[in-house]
């Protein structure tokens, strides 16, 4: 089947049948990707794996070849593929064609088999692959939030040209999006919000593990302490995202993308209990809220299953169990990432292209333990202000300016240590 291969879904047609959706996972062991798997095998009638990517956890994608019999596998390396090859020999299974490296995650991407991507890899590695199953005009189902950071109008872009169906996975977007009219949702980064009598967006965000502890005390911050969000569990990257608040940052930029809003039409607003996931607010006065448990799992059986509700395996929302409600304002002495990442937005494609590639350096050093919690913000300061008038015109401006970043953010790691 090629193309998003979605037909339209008539209201007495939604009781009798139900949509099968042919699904490729990349980014399968990850925390996203798990979640996926945990809804998919709720629903065998509706969903048929047909192809699982994983970089470097050869077990985990053992066990999941396993349990779903997936016909294409990508890894990260050809040591790695190799190795998931003779373990699934070893267990009888010959028939999973497995791949390694970045061509074959873009051709699993847009299989003319598949009609729903989620891509779910971390960071801007996901930014080829998503792209593939974007200009294949399939369902794509978009936790990445590095690609469209890093690439913006180009992934809109190619979207509109497609005709793919965006679908936000990010718990905010994902709320946003349920709180637009009907009509707005089919048309991700063209929608007309003032027309609809929309005037703002309200991100709500928890403000991470750090709300409350001293400033002084952040740079002494562990990777462990960082990475242990009070309401999500997710992976590492994103954790510490959360934790600096450039998370919300890069939502920010996100939000901008997929709704074409402007900066000023956003606001964060800090909801320590996570129970609200993002709100949309209306000329008229009303504000419309989506709101549950903190589970990944509903945004993703929201997206997999559109325009249908499915069963998701979620705790229902206890309003006698809950804690009260609380807002405040965002602390930007607290949070300079997320400062940063709102100013970038402004400043054009450049500065958010190098802010994501100069980030996701710094926390893979943070994690290492080769620099400090507060050293993240230095690094991603100067990639912004290295590279902000830097042309971004097409995807290979964007790789190109990824590369130059990185290694420019590696040497300021390297300096820091020095220091450290
Ligand atoms: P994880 O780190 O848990 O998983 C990442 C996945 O990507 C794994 O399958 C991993 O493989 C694979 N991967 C890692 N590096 C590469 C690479 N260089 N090339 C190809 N594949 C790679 O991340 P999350 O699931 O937490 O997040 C995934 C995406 O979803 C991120 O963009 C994040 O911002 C977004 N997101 C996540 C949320 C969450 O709750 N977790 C919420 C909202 C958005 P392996 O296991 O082999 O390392
Ligand atoms: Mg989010």
């Amino acid at each position: 089947m090629a193309g998003n291969g979605e037909k339209p879904v008539s209201l007495t047609s939604r009781k009798n049948s139900v949509q099968q959706h042919q699904v490729c996972i990349l980014g399968s062991t990850g925390s996203i990707g798990e979640n996926t798997l945990n809804i998919i095998q709720r629903h065998p009638e509706r969903f048929t794996v047909i192809s699982l990517s994983a970089h470097s956890r050869v077990d985990k994608m053992l066990a999941q070849c396993l349990a779903f019999k997936p016909q294409h596998v990508v890894m990260g390396s050809e040591q790695a593929a190799a190795s998931l090859k003779e373990k699934l020999t070893a267990h009888g299974v010959t028939n999973i064609n497995v791949q390694f490296g970045n061509q074959a995650l873009c051709d699993i991407a847009k299989d003319d088999n598949v009609d729903t991507v989620m891509a779910a890899i971390v960071g801007s590695s996901g930014l080829l692959p998503t792209l593939a199953a974007v200009k294949a005009g399939k369902r794509v189902l978009l936790a990445n939030k590095e690609s469209l950071v890093t690439s913006g109008q180009i992934f809109i872009d190619a979207v509109k040209t497609s005709g793919a169906k965006l679908l936000p996975i990010d718990s905010e977007h994902n709320a946003i999006f349920q709180c637009l009219p009907e009509f707005e949702q089919h048309r991700p980064g063209e929608c007309e919000l003032a027309d609809n009598g929309i005037s703002k967006i309200l991100l709500t965000g928890s403000g991470g593990p750090f709300r409350t502890r001293a400033v002084e005390t952040l740079s002494a911050v562990t990777p462990d302490e960082a990475c242990a969000h009070p309401n999500w569990d997710m992976g590492r990257k994103i954790s510490v995202d959360s934790a600096t608040m450039m998370n919300k940052g890069l939502e920010f930029i996100e939000a901008k993308w997929l709704f074409n809003v402007q900066p000023e039409q956003i606001q964060v607003v800090l909801h320590p209990q996570s129970t609200i996931h993002s709100m949309v607010q209306y000329k008229d006065g009303s504000v419309l809220a989506q709101m549950g448990n903190p589970d990944m799992r509903t945004p993703i059986a929201h997206a997999l299953a559109y325009p249908e509700r499915i069963d998701a395996g979620v705790e229902p929302l206890d309003f006698f169990n809950t804690k009260a409600f609380e807002f405040e304002q965002v602390d930007y002495a607290r949070y300079p990432n997320l400062k940063l990442a709102i100013e970038a937005c402004s400043k054009g494609q450049a500065a958010c292209t190098a802010l994501n590639a100069g980030n996701e350096i710094a926390v893979a050093a943070f994690l290492a333990g080769d620099i400090k919690f507060t050293d993240i913000y230095k690094v991603n300061e100067s990639s912004v202000d290295k590279f902000v008038s830097e042309r971004v015109d097409c995807i290979d401006d964007v790789m190109t300016l990824d590369g130059k970043a990185r290694e420019f953010a590696s040497a300021i790691v390297a300096e820091l240590k020095e220091q450290n």
